[in-house]
Parts: C-alpha cells; sequence; structure tokens
C-alpha cells in the first residue's frame, strides 16, 4: 500500500521534530541511570502520548546499575592525560593499575592472536573504528579478547583529533571483566612502542555497581487485526555528548512518524507498537527484557520491528537486515515508490535493539544513516562531536518520511508477504 498521499507533506511540514530533537538533547547524553536519562524518559513518555494520542505503559526494567567514581590515567613519566571509563568498566585497586601498554593496532582477532603470548599482564591498546561500515570490529569483542588473554586493562583510542570515545565495555552484571577506558588519538600516541620496549602507564578506575531501574514505554495504536508492527528507538545515551544522532535522532523520527500516521492506523491491518527503550548502550538490556517478556504468540503476532537507531547525519539510509533476506525485496520496493534510495545490508549486526528481535526470530531492522560514508557525521557518534549541530532536518524528515512508508507498507502487507519477511537466508 502507498502511504496516504498527505503523510509526506504534514511530516515535511511538522516543526515539532527539530524542537524534540532539541529538547531531548537539552537533557544532556542520558547515560542510563543518570537524571539525564530519567528527565529525557519522562519528557519521552509526554511527546509520545501527544503524537499518538494513547496513554503511554511503563514497563519496569530492572538492570546491573553502574557509575564511575574516577578515572585517571598516567603516562610514562607520570603525566596524567584524560580518559573515560567505558560503561561497566572494572574498578581497579585504589592504587591503579600499573603495567606495560601493548598496542595492537586496530585490534582485529588477527592482531590479538599474532601477539597472543605477549597480552597476559599488560594494558591492551585498541582504535575505536567506524561502525557502520561492514566488517568493522566491535570494541566489546576486543574487550573481551583482552580479558581473555589476561590483559589487566583496556584502553581504546578514539577517531577525532583531540577528543576522547566512549562507549560500553557489555559486560554484564556479575561477568568477569578489566578495567576499561576511551582516550584521545594523542593519548594513544604518547603509548607507542619505542625501542626500548612498551610504554608503562597506571590506569585508575574506581566505579560504583547498584540495582537501577529504568523503564520501556510503550504506546498502542490498534489496527484492524491483532497482528503489529513494532516501531523502536532508544532514548540512553553517553555522558561526553548530547547522543544526539545516537539516538535522539531516531526518537524525534518516531514520534514525527507517529503524528502523522496516528489517523490513518485504525483502518491498517496492522496496528502500530511504538516502543522506547532505554540501557540500549548497556548491551540492548531494555530490549532485552521486553523480547523476553513476550510469550511465543505475541512474538508471532509481531510481523516486524523496524529499530530507528542514529538515523540522521549521513545522507544516504541503510537498512541493517539482520540476516532476513526475504524482507529485502519489500522494503526496496516500498523505497522505490516512496522516491527514496535505500541499501540493504544483510548480516546481523549485535549494534541495536534490532538485534533482540531478530534472535528470538522476529524479522528486524535498523535504519541507520551514513553506513559506509567515512566523511559522514555519523563518526562523531560516542565522542564529544555527536551533538545536535550534525543533524539537519532535512535528514530527519527523510527518515521520518521513509520510515511512514515502511510503516504504512508493512501494516498493510498481505499474510503471504509477511510470512515471506520471516524466512532467514541460508
Ligand atoms: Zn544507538
Amino acid at each position: 500500500m502507498r502511504l496516504p498521499p498527505d503523510v509526506p507533506g504534514r511530516i515535511a511540514a511538522d516543526r515539532s521534530i527539530l524542537e524534540e530533537l532539541g529538547a531531548i538533547c537539552d537533557f544532556g547524553g542520558r547515560l542510563a541511570g543518570t537524571e539525564s536519562e530519567r528527565q529525557a524518559m519522562e519528557y519521552v513518555a509526554r511527546r509520545g502520548h501527544l503524537a499518538s494520542g494513547v496513554p503511554c505503559t511503563k514497563l519496569p526494567v530492572s538492570y546491573g546499575g553502574w557509575r564511575a567514581l574516577k578515572a585517571e590515567l598516567r603516562l610514562p613519566g607520570g603525566m596524567p592525560a584524560s580518559c573515560h571509563p567505558l560503561v561497566r568498566s572494572m574498578p581497579t585497586p585504589a592504587e591503579g593499575v600499573t603495567a606495560e601498554v601493548i598496542d595492537l593496532g586496530r585490534g582485529t582477532p588477527e592482531e590479538f592472536e599474532a601477539h597472543r603470548q605477549e597480552i597476559a599482564g599488560r594494558i591492551v591498546l585498541v582504535r575505536h573504528e567506524l561502525m557502520f561500515v561492514a566488517g568493522t570490529v566491535h570494541r566489546r569483542r576486543k574487550y573481551n579478547m583482552a580479558r581473555d588473554l589476561g590483559a589487566v586493562g583496556f584502553l581504546i583510542a578514539g577517531p577525532i583529533a583531540g577528543a576522547l570515545v566512549s562507549g560500553s565495555s557489555g559486560r554484564s552484571e556479575g561477568d568477569a571483566g578489566i578495567p576499561a577506558a576511551g582516550i584521545s588519538p594523542e593519548t594513544a600516541g604518547l603509548l607507542a612502542r619505542t625501542a626500548a620496549g612498551w610504554a608503562r602507564a597506571t590506569l585508575v578506575v574506581a566505579t560504583e555497581e547498584y540495582s537501577a531501574q529504568t523503564s520501556t514505554l510503550l504506546f498502542d495504536l490498534p489496527g484492524q487485526t491483532d497482528g503489529t508492527i513494532v516501531l523502536s528507538a532508544h532514548v540512553d545515551g553517553h555522558d561526553v555528548n548530547e547522543s544526539a544522532m545516537d539516538n535522539a535522532s531516531g526518537v524525534a523520527t518516531a514520534l514525527a512518524v507517529i503524528r502523522a500516521v496516528e489517523p490513518y492506523v485504525h483502518t491498517w491491518q496492522r496496528g502500530v507498537r511504538l516502543a522506547f527503550f532505554s540501557a540500549e548502550e548497556w548491551a540492548l538490556t531494555g530490549s532485552a527484557h521486553y523480547v523476553a517478556s513476550l510469550s511465543d504468540v505475541e512474538k508471532h503476532r509481531i510481523a516486524l520491528n523496524i529499530n530507528l537507531d542514529t538515523v540522521a547525519g549521513g545522507e544516504r539510509l541503510t537498512a541493517l537486515t539482520s540476516g532476513f533476506g526475504g524482507l529485502e525485496p519489500f522494503l526496496l520496493e516500498t523505497a522505490e515508490a516512496n522516491g527514496q534510495a535505500l541499501r540493504c545490508v544483510r548480516p546481523l549486526q549485535m549494534n541495536s535493539d534490532h538485534a533482540n528481535f531478530a534472535l528470538a526470530g522476529i524479522p528486524a531492522f535498523r535504519l541507520v544513516a551514513g553506513y559506509d560514508n567515512p566523511c559522514a557525521n555519523v563518526r562523531f557518534v560516542l565522542t564529544p562531536g555527536d551533538l545536535r549541530n550534525k543533524v539537519t532536518e532535512a535528514e530527519l524528515i527523510k527518515a521520518a518520511q521513509l520510515t511512514a512508508a515502511f510503516l504504512a507498507a508493512s501494516c498493510n502487507a498481505p499474510s503471504s508477504t509477511a510470512s515471506q519477511w520471516r524466512e532467514l537466508s541460508k
């Protein structure tokens, strides 16, 4: 089904999209467990109600809370350098960990393998890489390889001159781990190996762990049957920036889409469930709780998850289709019919909430901007540069128009089409 003809125009004329992006950024980076996250969740609950016209259902989410009390790095000779602890980093002893720093470059599995015998007892140094390209090695994999090979610390150097990098260690509550922090590329340069050997550094990290609570915000717009499309975006982020591209852009876009389609959904075959998750940056915790709470029948009723994460900060939009090859012709046809270019990238990427749906057998994709474009602003994600000035209104409108087209088409696709989406490519 084509999108109701007035919807693209309503989205283009929607002045709230930029206003909501700005309001979400005003709360700060929204690290889960902070006042910034709590206030942003409250705001999104109010705006979701206004946009959808239906009350917000809040599902409580308990998770392993964590906060950093202190993070220091001392370079050879004792010179201090800035560092930013990765989310859920382990603490060091009070005096810190002093060890040689082994620089493994990008930190690919091959680099870890080649240095396998030299890692135990040392601090591993790797690079943060462009996340939105094929073949990227996720920070979490590097962290796990360092930990498993006996490293006593983990440093990751950011891509932007003069800037730290943030991110999560991916460590769950109760898991083994090592102290971990992001640093600037210049600091990494000062830790380079020389003829005299590996540089020696001291890392001090103090943390606190506690049981934390957040929620998942749900808004249900029923259709003609009990089939559903889940439109999702995560609200939380990191405390070094405004988390504007990742993911105020997805939240503002989802709100604009719902505002524009809300008058039509009751006439559609399937209904829409709008879901805002938190603790996404904590190994996808919010959506993991949500998907785990669904019965098999409920899982089967969800025909598709459309996950908006970092939908501005680059000109072109890509669908990460999580192995669901059967979904791709439908997405491409819908994009073309609505005059938009789209690329599909198939391997399952565990980089946002769609992954939890996909792992439960629910067709799911992430819409993302700037994929495979090293010059796109999305390269600033997780650095202090993820600010609202990296997002344009035109990008948000384009993402919202395409998402609305996907939503209308998926809510009205015949069951025979929807069952093709569930086919995983072998
Ligand atoms: Zn994200």
